[in-house]
């Protein structure tokens, strides 16, 4: 999620010109995600966004989401940043199948991931109960905030709640739908209440935003990065084939969680080092990321927006 620092707030939109009849017209282009399902294991799809920041040219589509064809219905991984999303995952979706989509489940609280909810007024929405909470306190305000970074790609949506917790049931003995098992699992790194979604029968993980891959990752609601990187050894620890992270590029084995550890190893030392010196906020956001960090997208930047959310506890922690 971005941090809440509105960046594109006079960003242009997205125009065609043209001159007719002497008068020059200016229209605003179709604003369309032209999303593409890509098969990456049998009956599951991934729509991957772009390792980018919001903007008015992206319309949000920085968010991975996915769906998975069952013969009892389709099971759906979050629905991205807008209605507009929303509706054109369903028209992904049955280009695929005309199953039905039974099961949608909210990964976590940002707006990226849940906004599309409204496109699916005929599923169950899900998400672990700490995440339903946090979206009927601050889903509105992300909301607005998502408005003044993408603009229209926003119009018409407005924040749907999810329908139902997930029970201890549920977590305990997941879900099957037709020959899929699936098994829930709650992590708390990224923000708080972060889903995990293992399909046992593909051995694909759906990891949320507790991965990131080759974009960096974003601090605005972690409860601490030493807290996100003892997840992280679970959650390699775990038994599965490809990882879907929440940003950036499928893997196979364990190269997004090996570069997300290391970055919060680093980051982590660097705040503590930094404190430890004394310096000032201004001058830690100043200093630059590692080398071996910079190929990825928005390092720079992303690390910029830790050091404001998390640098004052590391400068409370040395009195
Ligand atoms: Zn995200
Ligand atoms: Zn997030």
């Amino acid at each position: 999620m971005a941090n809440p620092t509105i960046k594109c707030l006079f960003s242009a939109a997205v125009l065609a010109s043209a001159v007719l009849g002497g008068v020059k017209v200016t229209a605003a282009a179709p604003l369309q995600y032209n999303l593409q399902p890509q098969e990456i294991a049998r009956d599951t799809w991934l729509l991957q966004g772009k390792t980018e920041d919001f903007s008015r040219k992206n319309g949000g589509n920085i968010v991975n989401t996915a769906f998975i064809v069952t013969k009892d219905g389709v099971v759906v991984f979050d629905t991205g940043p807008s209605f507009r999303y929303g509706r054109a995952l369903r028209q992904a979706i049955a280009s695929v199948t005309d199953k039905p989509v039974v099961h949608v489940f909210n990964s976590h609280h940002h707006p990226d991931h849940f906004l599309g909810n409204q496109a699916f007024q005929d599923s169950t929405i899900w998400s672990l109960p700490e995440t339903g909470k946090q979206l009927a306190l601050h889903g509105n305000g992300f909301t607005d905030n998502m408005y003044r970074l993408v603009g229209d790609w926003m119009r018409d949506t407005e924040m749907r709640l999810p329908d139902k917790p997930i029970s201890e049931a549920m977590m305990s003995q997941g879900l099957e739908m037709g020959a899929h098992r699936l098994q829930f699992y709650r992590f708390s790194g990224h923000t708080g209440s972060d889903l995990v979604m293992l399909d046992k029968t593909t051995g694909v993980l759906f990891a949320s935003d507790m991965l990131f891959f080759q974009r960096m990752l974003t601090t605005p609601h972690t409860p601490g990065l030493d807290i996100w990187r003892q997840e992280l050894d679970k959650l390699k620890a775990m038994k599965y084939r490809k990882v879907v992270p929440g940003h950036g590029p499928v893997t196979e084995g364990s190269a997004a969680i090996d570069q997300m550890r290391d970055y919060l190893s680093w980051l982590d030392q660097r705040l503590k080092k930094s404190a430890e010196q004394g310096l000032e906020m201004v001058e830690v956001i100043n200093l630059p990321v590692d080398e071996r960090f910079k190929g990825i997208s928005l390092s720079q930047a992303e690390y910029r927006r830790s050091v404001v959310h998390l640098y004052p506890a590391y400068e409370d922690a040395q009195f």
